[in-house]
Order: structure tokens, then C-alpha cells, then sequence
């Protein structure tokens, strides 16, 4: 039989000849591979800048930086994410609150947010919408509400390389910063790594001064007049957070295999819809003129159509060696963020949501054979339940 995990990386022959190429190569840290690489990410999202760093973490972080978020500051993101897009607000010293999701896309929800911009004393400075599971949150309703009232969008799209709206790629407008992430679960990996694009310079500019302990060896930007060929200066307080070439030369090569994959994963979500039809579980939302990357395929048990327990339905997948998982336990209710003053009930969507979701296996090389173990677990533990 075999362990089946929700998630797995696709490496091929060619992603193990180009890190070859990179490793004996004279570059290990910062050679041709990381620019390589971030021209063919910008071309592929239609956007002038991008910027690899060592994780989308780093990227989430020193995005907030450059949009100017610090002390008094204060981010607004979604509960149903991974930590990382709260914790990057608190890295800053900002203040951090969440909006509840929309209960069909498991997305921020836009009736929420422009609720909570009513109510609120202040808008955010900074807002960090997560395009959940691959699919693309609506960015073009928050953009209307970021331009009335004056904040800033770092849309995460750790979740959403390849994904687009009417055509248009994730990261390529609407937002001012879009970031992705490349650690080994997602659709695209270089082990670990993150990439932020933009369409402003000064931001471009921002995100590579901070990677990089904040120093430049650009001439013309020089404070001093260089005494020599040697000189370089620090000029703020940035970080070390770059990409490795081996790195990027294995995001490079995955880049190109990217179609591919999605293809598959598309094959396989649009297989699991048609599998999973009728059984009373929630599936995932389908958007006209929206693509999703398909990172993870979560199912919700509806409990108006069965007695089975969530509890019940994931034991039942691990006992059979199929990895299910969560995604996610909502941000505020880790003790972390309770003891910042969050409760349950405080985000009754997210909380709802995640009291019946479950993800499954979704990855290119997941074979229809598998995929159909799953699918009879599920049925078998629902039916089993209807039964009882
Ligand atoms: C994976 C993930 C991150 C963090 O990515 P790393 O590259 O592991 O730092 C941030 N946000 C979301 C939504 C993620 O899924």
C-alpha cells in the first residue's frame, strides 16, 4: 500500500541536472541562477520585479518593511492561514487583527473586511489577503476598499504559483506586493525560498536592500565618494535573507515544468470532483474565470448531510496510510495569539470551517489508483456513519 502524504515535491532528472550544474559551478551563494531566475518568475507574472529570498517568511517580513509598516502600525489577515502571514506583522512591531473568511472560497471574506473597515477605529496600514489552497482571493474588491480608504495589499500567494483571475496572473496587479513561497509542499519548490513581486521600483529597490544586510555596491548610490573598487556601503539596517543559486537553479528548472504540473493537478482536483460528488462533504469552490494553482484540495464534512464526525473521517484516512491533514487550525486561536487577547468566537467563520475541514492528498504524481483509495475511505467511513 504505502503512505500517501497530502503533499509531496516533484523532482525530475532535469531539476537534478540543473542543481548538479549549479554546484559545481563557481556560484553556490550568488551567482547567475538567483537573477535567472527572478527574470523568468517577473516574465511569467507579467511583473517588472521580482525578488527571491530564503523563504516566503523573509519575504512576508521584509514586504512589510517596505511598505513602511512599524511601532503603531497595525496588518489585517485572514485566520484560515499559516502563522507566517500574522507573524510578519508583529516582526515590524505593528499591531495584528484578523478578518473572518467567506464560507465557499475559505478566502478572506470582502463583507467582512468592508464591515470591519465600519466598525474599526482605523483601517489597517497593511492588508495580507491568502490566497488559500491556489485560489485566487478577490483582489480586485479589495483594491476598491484599499484605494477608499488608504492601505497597502501584500496579497500572501504562497499558495497560488501559476494561479490566475480572467487570465491575468496572481501577483501581476492589484496587490503592491505579492509573495510566493517554494518550501517543498508547494507548487513550485527550491527546498526553501520565496519570491516577492512588484510593479514599483522603489519597493523593488526596498526589498533587495533589506535581503541583503542593507548595503549596496551600486555607485550611483553611493553616500561617499568611492576611494576605490572595493567600497560598498550600508545604508539601513537590512537583513541577510537571500536565495542560494543552488536554490534558484532549482527554482528555474521547476519554473520551466511548471505547466506540467498544474496540468496534473488540475486533472486530478476536476478527477476528485467528479469522484466525491454526492458524498456529503463541501468541496472546493469553483470561480468562473478563476484558476487555481490547486495546492491543496480540502474537503469540508457537511453536517447537514451526515452524522460522521470530522474526528471520525480523518482517523479513518490515517488509518489507512492516506496523510490528511489540516489547513488550517485558525491563526487566532493558537495559544500564542489567545494570550495577545484572542478568543474563540472571535472569527466564528474561520472557526466553523476548520471544525469540519480535511485536507486530502493533491500532488502531481499522485496516481489515479491512489487517488481512488481515498476517494472509497471517504465513502466507506460516510456510509458507515449513515448506517450507524
Ligand atoms: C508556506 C506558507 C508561508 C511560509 O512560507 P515559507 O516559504 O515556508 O516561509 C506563508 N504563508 C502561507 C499561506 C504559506 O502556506
Amino acid at each position: 500500500m504505502g503512505f500517501i502524504p497530502y503533499s509531496t515535491q516533484d523532482i525530475e532528472a532535469e531539476d537534478v541536472a540543473a542543481v548538479t550544474a549549479a554546484l559545481t559551478s563557481p556560484f553556490l551563494t550568488q551567482g547567475p541562477a538567483v537573477p535567472a531566475f527572478e527574470d523568468a518568475f517577473a516574465a511569467m507574472h507579467r511583473v517588472p520585479h521580482a525578488v527571491a529570498m530564503a523563504n516566503a517568511t523573509a519575504a512576508l517580513h521584509l514586504s512589510c518593511l517596505a511598505l513602511g509598516l512599524g511601532p503603531g502600525g497595525l496588518l489585517w489577515t485572514t485566520p484560515n492561514s499559516f502563522v507566517a502571514s500574522a507573524n510578519c506583522g508583529l516582526y515590524c512591531g505593528a499591531e495584528v487583527d484578523f478578518v473572518d473568511i467567506d464560507p465557499v472560497t475559505r478566502n478572506m471574506s470582502v463583507a467582512a473586511l468592508a464591515a470591519k473597515l465600519a466598525e474599526a477605529p482605523r483601517p489597517p496600514d497593511v492588508l495580507v489577503p491568502v490566497d488559500f489552497a491556489g485560489l485566487p482571493a478577490d483582489l480586485a474588491a479589495m483594491r476598491a476598499l484599499a484605494d477608499r480608504h488608504g492601505f497597502r495589499i501584500l496579497e500572501d500567494a504562497s499558495h497560488a504559483t501559476g494561479a490566475d483571475r480572467h487570465g491575468r496572473p496572481v501577483g501581476s496587479e492589484l496587490a503592491d506586493i505579492a509573495v510566493f513561497s517554494f518550501h517543498a509542499v508547494k507548487v513550485v519548490t527550491t527546498g526553501e525560498g520565496g519570491m516577492a513581486v512588484t510593479r514599483d521600483a522603489g519597493l523593488a529597490h526596498a526589498l533587495r536592500t533589506l535581503r541583503s544586510h542593507g548595503i549596496t555596491r551600486d555607485p550611483a548610490e553611493f553616500v561617499a565618494t568611492a576611494p576605490g573598487g572595493w567600497h560598498y556601503e550600508q545604508q539601513a539596517l537590512g537583513f541577510n535573507l537571500r536565495m542560494t543559486d543552488v536554490a534558484a537553479a532549482l527554482g528555474l528548472s521547476q519554473l520551466k515544468r511548471l505547466p506540467a504540473m498544474q496540468a496534473a493537478r488540475e486533472r486530478l482536483a476536476d478527477r476528485y470532483d467528479r469522484l466525491l460528488e454526492g458524498l456529503p462533504l463541501r468541496l472546493p469552490a469553483r470561480i468562473p474565470g478563476v484558476r487555481s494553482a490547486w495546492h491543496l484540495y480540502v474537503v469540508e464534512v457537511d453536517e447537514a448531510r451526515t452524522t460522521a464526525s470530522r474526528r471520525a473521517v480523518y482517523d479513518a484516512l490515517r488509518a489507512a496510510e492516506i496523510g490528511a491533514n489540516l489547513h488550517y487550525a485558525p491563526i487566532h486561536l493558537q495559544p500564542f495569539w489567545r494570550a495577545r487577547g484572542f478568543a474563540p468566537g472571535d472569527f466564528p467563520v474561520a472557526e466553523a470551517y476548520a471544525a469540519r475541514a480535511v485536507t486530502i492528498p493533491l500532488f502531481p504524481k499522485l496516481t489515479e489508483a491512489q487517488q481512488d483509495r481515498v476517494v472509497d475511505v471517504l465513502a466507506t467511513t460516510l456510509a458507515r456513519a449513515e448506517a450507524a
